[in-house]
């Protein structure tokens, strides 16, 4: 089923909820767990009773998600939603597209500290979203009768509206488009990968390349975009036909620069007061374009991919045929920053 560019097929944006679980430093210092299970599409987060924001705002607030994933039960202080559980919500369904040969991403929003890189990487113990959705795709890849594949992979990141390709050599990179008026990085590298383990060590290079380019920036990595990019060729027999067809589509995950605010009173430097407005920029252009392809645009709907590098690149992962999944990971104690992302969260669904 064509889902066509005049409007979104319905389920072509869905947005997910990740509450983190109270981190051990946190229960240390006791503070109130401002979230609260309602069902697993219902969030509600309350001001609390002893943060300046109870004063502020008396009443709690709910909001309704495709599906809420708990880390943490305030009753029960079980764990829940965990690695696993977040690949069943939303890693089978992105490979399901990806191998139907469409386009498709997942995106992590939130402030820094509210579980992205967990969601994503995750940690030595805890396979994230990225390790699982790279080991699975070669398994269901393995299984085709009939089939020829290529996986190639490419990851960049995008710091103060430049991108940089984690797996080059650190030089700045400019996004052309071509004569379809699709988006593509100049000489990016890409490698051709077979197997999901030459995937994460290529990863780890790249980390560790994002690690030294940091403190040659004076930057630090919640500040910029990741975005590795899957792009799985298949040429499939068809015996009835006697044909091959040729399949193209790619899959990115983006671990997004943390979208707390950046008060150019607090005593920020100029640097980092332009490194907010730039990520401010690009969230907010993120938040613009998900609005109005949820909106069923029509084919002379303007939508501002090139208002950011950010969109620009997505343009190809977010619009027409494509799947968009955003996670939107909260923390159970902040109550302002999980607001504004639950507020972020809301307008893209
Ligand atoms: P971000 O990338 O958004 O800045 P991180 O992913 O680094 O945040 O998470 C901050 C801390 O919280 C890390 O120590 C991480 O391991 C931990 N953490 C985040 N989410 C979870 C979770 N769902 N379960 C357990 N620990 C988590
Ligand atoms: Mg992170």
């Amino acid at each position: 089923e064509k889902r066509g560019i005049e409007g979104p097929h319905e389920d072509s944006i869905k947005v997910v909820v990740r509450v983190r679980p109270l981190l051990k430093r946190e229960i240390e210092r006791s503070p109130e767990c401002l979230v609260d299970i309602d069902n697993d599409q219902s969030i509600v987060l309350s001001p609390g009773v002893n943060s300046l924001q109870a004063r502020k705002y008396r009443e709690a607030q709910k909001f309704t998600f495709s599906k809420c994933l708990w880390s943490y039960d305030k009753r029960t202080s079980v764990p829940y939603a965990d690695q696993n559980t977040v690949f069943a919500e939303v890693g089978s369904e992105l490979l399901d597209n990806t191998l139907d040969g469409f386009n498709s991403c997942v995106i992590a929003y939130g402030q820094t500290g509210s579980g992205k890189t967990y969601t994503m990487m995750g940690t030595d113990d805890e396979d994230g979203l990225i390790p699982m959705v790279c080991r699975q795709l070669f398994t269901r890849l393995d299984q085709q009768v009939h089939t020829k594949v290529q996986v190639k992979i490419s990851f960049i990141e995008i710091y103060q509206e430049n991108v940089y390709d984690l797996l080059g050599n650190g030089s700045k990179l400019r996004v052309r488009e071509n004569s379809e008026r699709i988006p593509f990085i100049e000489n990016l590298n890409e490698y051709n990968v077979s197997d999901s383990r030459e995937i994460m060590k290529l990863l780890n290079e790249g980390f560790e390349k994002r690690t030294t380019a940091e403190t040659h920036l004076n930057k630090q990595s919640s500040r910029s975009h990741s975005i590795l990019t899957v792009t799985v060729v298949q040429e499939k027999f068809d015996p009835a036909t006697g044909s091959l067809v040729k399949l193209k589509s790619n899959l990115k995950l983006v671990d997004l620069a943390g979208s707390e605010k950046f008060v150019a009173s607090d005593g920020l430097d100029k640097t980092r007061q332009q490194e907010g407005s730039r990520i401010n920029k690009s969230l907010v252009t993120l938040g613009r374009v998900l609005t109005i392809l949820s909106q069923r645009p029509t084919k002379k709907t303007v939508i501002p991919y090139r208002d950011s590098i950010l969109t620009w690149l997505l343009k190809e992962n977010i619009g027409g045929n494509s799947k968009t999944i955003m996670i939107a990971c909260v923390s159970p104690t902040d109550f302002d920053e999980t607001l504004s992302t639950l507020r972020f969260a809301t307008i893209t669904s």
